[in-house]
């Protein structure tokens, strides 16, 4: 396949080796989409799919192929049997999303034979997951019956952040409860008021922001915690900074900022470059990979989308152990990068590439 108006796809600098990246057309519907698949050696390649207007085309094979691969390498640590794999849909202006984009997004699912397991993402809801759910068996993230896997990842997402950061407080500042650790919230949607929430409940001191103030505000009064701006955040003085809004705010102008000893949220590709995991290490900062401390909503729907094929159920008490694995991951890279001398997220990512069969 080749980028429109430019090189070849496997010439673009994220282009790692994907098996598969399929550009799916449909003119009755005005579907366009990309799937993106990094790797199957674990198992289908399984990550959301994001809606999204991409004002330059070519932004939304990066996305495709930068998102695909850290779905191979979250699936892997998170250790199941999954491969790596995500979707775009390129929405016009308006976000125009119609029912028959959606079947026929489901049919283009369905052909790619359970190579490609879909779910939701930004732009995406339950509902269209139930829609393309018509088409294809392949999806996850459906409605959950109470007690049972799937539905929202947001709560399970919000989960595993917040047992990182109770492992990262215990590695780093050696206690074992939150009682007075004061944890600065960047975003207060779905994952970061979760893992606010989880903080105030076992006595930790919030600090939040959102560029929606009042949101932040209205959240902050209900867990005694405080409210500053969005460009306030990233300097508070604090003991870990969670990111759980946009990706890329870990950079050469923020990094000097932070006045924390941890930073450990949700938000996808904290790191604006590789080189700023170091630039963490180098300041002493503990750094908790994204990928790897975000997988408590691959682990909900993927256990969901599993058992569903088995002919199976699987509950939410199994899927909340498996989540109890993420603060294991978590201190054995920290251990191994403090072993070795290597920053946190590198060490992820090695461990992440052994584990599809592709380490050095
Ligand atoms: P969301 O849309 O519910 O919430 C995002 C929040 O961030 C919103 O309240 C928004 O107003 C706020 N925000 C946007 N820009 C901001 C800024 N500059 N400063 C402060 N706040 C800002 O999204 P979400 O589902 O909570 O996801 C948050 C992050 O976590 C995203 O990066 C997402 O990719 C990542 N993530 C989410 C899940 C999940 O299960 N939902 C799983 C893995 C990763």
């Amino acid at each position: 396949m080749t980028a429109p108006g430019s090189a070849a796809i496997w010439t673009m600098p994220d282009f790692d080796e994907h098996e598969r990246v399929e550009v799916i057309h449909d003119r009755a519907s005005g579907l366009t989409a990309i799937v993106a698949l990094h790797s199957t050696h674990r198992g289908p390649g399984a990550g959301g799919t994001r809606f999204w207007h991409y004002p330059q085309p070519l932004a939304a094979v990066r996305d495709a192929l930068r998102l695909s691969r850290g779905m191979s390498y979250k699936n892997a640590l998170a250790g199941l049997p999954l491969g790596g794999g995500k979707a775009v849909v390129l929405l016009d202006e308006q976000r125009t999303k119609t029912p028959e984009m959606l079947a026929a997004f489901g049919d283009a699912v369905e052909a790619l034979g359970g190579a490609y397991v879909t779910a939701e993402d930004v732009g995406a809801s339950v509902a269209d997951m139930e829609a393309i759910h018509q088409r294809t068996e392949h999806v996850c993230g459906l409605p959950a019956q109470p007690g049972q896997a799937g539905g929202d990842p947001g709560p399970y997402t919000a989960q595993g952040i917040f047992l990182g950061i109770k492992a990262a407080v215990q590695y780093r500042l050696g206690g074992k409860d939150m009682d007075g650790v004061h944890v600065a919230v960047q975003g207060c949607g779905s994952v970061g008021s979760g893992v606010a929430r989880l903080l105030a409940g076992e006595g930790a001191r919030v600090t939040l922001a959102d560029i929606d103030h009042a949101r932040a505000e209205v959240l902050a009064a209900q867990l005694g915690g405080s409210c500053v701006s969005t460009g306030e955040i990233m300097e508070v003085g604090c003991d870990v900074f969670s990111p759980n809004a946009l990706g890329a705010i870990l950079d050469d102008a923020t990094i000097p900022q932070l006045d924390c000893t941890i930073v450990a949220g949700g938000a996808n590709n904290q790191l604006a470059r590789a080189e700023h995991g170091e630039m963490l290490r180098e300041r002493g900062i503990l750094y908790a990979p994204d990928y790897v401390i975000n997988a408590g909503g691959i682990i909900n729907v993927g256990l969901e989308y599993l058992a569903r094929r088995a002919g199976e159920t699987c509950s939410s008490a199994t899927v909340m152990e498996r989540i109890g694995g993420i603060a294991r991951t978590l201190t054995t890279i920290w251990e191994e990068s403090e072993r070795s001398g290597t920053g946190a997220h590198e060490v992820a990512d090695r461990m992440a590439r052994e584990a599809i069969g592709r380490g050095e």
